[in-house]
Parts: C-alpha cells; sequence; structure tokens
C-alpha cells in the first residue's frame, strides 16, 4: 500500500514521492518562543510527529528541521504592532534572550512528554540573520523588492501565482478599498522582508545592521533562509496548522521560489484546528490551555495525544473535558491490557499489519488505526502476536505502551485511605473536607483525578 498524502498545493491525496529514493526532507514551522505553547499548538506538532513516524514506518529516512522563531513576529500578521518577543519580554520585564530560552525549554519538554521525536535540527531565526538578509538581497536582485519608509518589501505583483496554494482572491483584494495599515506598500498582500527599527525613539532589545538600515527580519523570511540552508530547495514536504496557509506559507513560496526560481516544497501538509465551544483556541481569548494545565489535573500527557489521534488531522476537533476523560479511561484500558499480555516473544501477525499500513498510509488516518488496536485486542489471536502486533504500531502511534510494562503504581496504604474519605466527602457534596483531603494527597506524592471510572490515583509530576 503506498503511501498518500492531501496536498494542499492541489488540493487532493497524491501517491507520495520523494526526491530521494529513501531519504525526505521535511520541514515543520516551529513556535515562536514568547509563551508557552498552547494545546491547540500542540495539536499541530502531534499530527507532524505522526507524519514523520508514518514516514519511518514506511522505511523513510527523515531529514526534519524545525525552526524556532524568536524575532519579527509581529502582533499582527499584517506586518503591523509590536514584535511578540520584545512585548513579551517587556511584559516579564526580562530579556528577549531570556524569554525566548525559557519558552523553548517548556516547548521541548512538552514535545518530550508527548512522545513527540525531536527534529534533527533545530534553527533559531537569530542564529540566521546572514541567512536572511542574503535571501532579501537575492530577492532585490531579482526585482522583487522596493524599500519604503517602514522597510523593505515584497511586491507580490511582480510574483506570478502569488497565493495559488491559498487560493487567493488577489484581484478582488487588489480592487477593494482597503485601507492601508503601512503607508506607501504598493499592493494590500505585500508584506515585509526586513522592517526598520521604530524611528520615534524607541529602543528594540533586537535590531542588526543591514545594507538597507537597522532593523530586523520579516515573519517569512527566515523560514525560506533556513529551509534552503539544511534542505535545499525544492525539499520534499513542508508543514504547519492550516492559519498558516493564507499568509505565512504563501509569503514563503513567493520568496523562496522568487530567489531561486525553484519550487519551495513538493507537499504541503496543515492540520487542521483545535477548537474550543466554536471558537478558536487562541492566546488572546482567555481559553488558552497549557500542558501544564493538564498535568495540574493529574491528566497524563499521552492521554490527550490519544485524544488527538481519534480525529483525523483535517478534521476539526473540539476540545472538552469529557471528550479528554473518555480518552483517559481508553488509554488506561489499553495499558491494562496490554500489561495482562504474554511478553514471551512473539511474532505480529500480518494481516493486522498490512491492515495498519492501509490505514495509517492513508492520509494518516489515525482514526482508523486507533479502531485496528481495539480489534487487535478483541480478537482470538494469541496474547503474544497481540502484544508484538501491538508493539509495531505503538513505532507510529507513539503511546508508549512497552514502558508501561514497567510501571507497578505502589500506592501507600496512607494514599489509599485518603483517596476513599475524599470520594466520600466529595459525594457528600461536603467540598471543602474533599479539598482539604486532596491536597493531603499531594503532599504525600500522589495526584488524584475524578474520571468516568471513579477517582484515580497517579504519582504527582
Ligand atoms: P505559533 O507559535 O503561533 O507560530 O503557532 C505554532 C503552530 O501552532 C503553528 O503551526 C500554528 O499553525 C499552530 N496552531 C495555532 N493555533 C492552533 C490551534 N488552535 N489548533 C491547532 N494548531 C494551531
Ligand atoms: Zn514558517
Amino acid at each position: 500500500m503506498k503511501l498518500k498524502l492531501f496536498n494542499t498545493l492541489t488540493r487532493k491525496k497524491e501517491t507520495f514521492k520523494p526526491l530521494k529514493d529513501s531519504e525526505v526532507s521535511l520541514y515543520t514551522c516551529g513556535p515562536t518562543v514568547y509563551n508557552y505553547a498552547h494545546v491547540g499548538n500542540l495539536r499541530t506538532y502531534v499530527f507532524e510527529d505522526i507524519l514523520r513516524r508514518t514516514l519511518e514506518y514506511n522505511k523513510y529516512n527523515v531529514n526534519h528541521v524545525m525552526n524556532i522563531t524568536d524575532v519579527g513576529h509581529l502582533v499582527s500578521d499584517a506586518d503591523t504592532g509590536e514584535d511578540k518577543m520584545e512585548k513579551s519580554a517587556k511584559e516579564e520585564k526580562r530579556s528577549v534572550m531570556e524569554v525566548s530560552e525559557y519558552y523553548t525549554k517548556a516547548f521541548q519538554n512538552d514535545l518530550a512528554e508527548l512522545n513527540i521525536k525531536t527534529p534533527v535540527t533545530w534553527c533559531k531565526a537569530t542564529d540566521h540573520i546572514q541567512e536572511q538578509i542574503d535571501l532579501v538581497k537575492k530577492l532585490e536582485e531579482n526585482g522583487y523588492a522596493y524599500t519604503i519608509d517602514d522597510g523593505v518589501y515584497f511586491d507580490t505583483a511582480k510574483f506570478k501565482d502569488y497565493g495559488y496554494m491559498a487560493r487567493l482572491d488577489i484581484k478582488g483584494q487588489r480592487a477593494g478599498a482597503r485601507v492601508e495599515i503601512v503607508e506607501g506598500k504598493k499592493n494590500p498582500t505585500d508584506f515585509a522582508l526586513w522592517k526598520f527599527s521604530p524611528k520615534d525613539g524607541t529602543k528594540r532589545q533586537m535590531e542588526w545592521d543591514s545594507p538597507w538600515g537597522v532593523g530586523f527580519p520579516g515573519w517569512a523570511i527566515e523560514c525560506s533562509a533556513m529551509s534552503t540552508k539544511y534542505l535545499g530547495q525544492p525539499f520534499d514536504i513542508h508543514t504547519g496548522g492550516i492559519d498558516h496557509i493564507p499568509v505565512h506559507h504563501t509569503n514563503e513560496i513567493a520568496q523562496s521560489e522568487a530567489a531561486n526560481n525553484t519550487k519551495m516544497a513538493n507537499y504541503w501538509l496543515h492540520g487542521e484546528f483545535l477548537i474550543m465551544k466554536d471558537e478558536k483556541m487562541a492566546k488572546s481569548k482567555g481559553n488558552f490551555i497549557t500542558l501544564q494545565t493538564l498535568k495540574e489535573k493529574g491528566i497524563n500527557p499521552l492521554a490527550y495525544r490519544y485524544l488527538l489521534l481519534t480525529t483525523h488531522y483535517r478534521s476539526k476537533l473540539i476540545f472538552n473535558w469529557k471528550n479528554l476523560d473518555a480518552a483517559i479511561s481508553a488509554l488506561d484500558s489499553l495499558y491494562e491490557q496490554f500489561k495482562k499480555l504474554d511478553n514471551a516473544g512473539g511474532e505480529s501477525n500480518e494481516d493486522f499489519e498490512k491492515q495498519f499500513v492501509a490505514s495509517i498510509n492513508d492520509d494518516l488516518n489515525t482514526p482508523k488505526a486507533l479502531a485496528l488496536v481495539w480489534k487487535l485486542l478483541k480478537s482470538s489471536l494469541p496474547s503474544a502476536t497481540k502484544r508484538a502486533t501491538l508493539l509495531k504500531f505503538d513505532q507510529v502511534l507513539g503511546l508508549q505502551f512497552a514502558s508501561q510494562e514497567n510501571i507497578k503504581l505502589e500506592v501507600p496504604k496512607l494514599v489509599k485511605t485518603l483517596a476513599t474519605k475524599r470520594e466520600r466527602a466529595r459525594r457528600a457534596e461536603e467540598f471543602e473536607e474533599a479539598d482539604r483531603l486532596r491536597k493531603e494527597i499531594e503532599e504525600n506524592g500522589f495526584t488524584v483525578t475524578d474520571t468516568a471510572n471513579g477517582p484515580r490515583i497517579t504519582k504527582k509530576k
């Protein structure tokens, strides 16, 4: 069964054919490190991890590059407003460097807890200023750049097919009487390649000299410069969340292709959003849930991973506690069943494996792959075969079945008694007492969570 992926460029499921026989070049847009990642952001990184693991399951070597945006991402995607990094540094009374280091570490920690594989190369925008300046120079030489008071801009009217991937209605946009926010821009869709530092005397923490004047790079230029540096052009696959289609990725394509005269990437994959009650999760909307929020409730991050796998990456997923509760119970049950399987060797089952490959190779159909896990456990296959097959599936699912075998949670008698008392208090609606008992349980190094199947005790993280 050949691997098929939905390509946003063509809006079709295509048979995947890499440039080289056994290696795949993959660029995944990384986070802007001015705050913690929210669970919505993390959905995109889990989808990308499933993509990478699926490629590896298909025996490709994956050269995976992820950037860290630590400059140039402005509060508005339309090249106006403060730099998100500078704003956060001001609010937190720290240097931009400190903010960047702190949230980069927090992000990498989140990836590890979700069992997301580490990219082969991490690259930071501020470590590649020269490469970005060189790219802007090239665009200037090729006649795509112009300089105005505010900075150097890309002239989108000069680039044939600008907005093709996003199917943007450029004519409509150009004809529309939209008031320009940046004075001097030739077309509404033109975007900044290099922005000048403010002329009103406000001092930026991050600014660099350039042939055009002191300033900082535009948001998308880093991805064009770094993907070319580490993967060449064209490369195989470029990914991100769907919000990147109309602006960020559209601009990356324009810059890279105008500079190098070749296609940027052959396949573009985009993950749908995680939404909360009909609204997308956004840092500004007060519905900001992080992995830490889940951990504080005693939830295993892998239960969140399981929840994400229950929905296809191109469908919206509504986040609510009920769905997460169901995922917690489901994963618990899988772990329990797995622990009981015979671990005395055993070969995986070919028929199930074939069905599994057919699911993941069909544009990463994880809901189908999970259904297969349950079917396998219910089947009449020998216990050791089930175990071996499940471990193979887990190379893609990444739910860490193997490590569960070693975890035998020893809950001290005192904690068990406290948990029973707490449950009694909770049922009697004596919430103050229940809260006090929860705290006592935590003081003893454990966490109690209420799930659909009753209270669950886990080790405090
Ligand atoms: P940012 O740090 O804002 O650049 O976003 C990091 C990644 O998360 C990008 O690939 C976004 O497309 C993605 N993203 C942002 N919000 C959501 C959401 N609610 N659901 C899924 N992905 C998201
Ligand atoms: Zn990018």
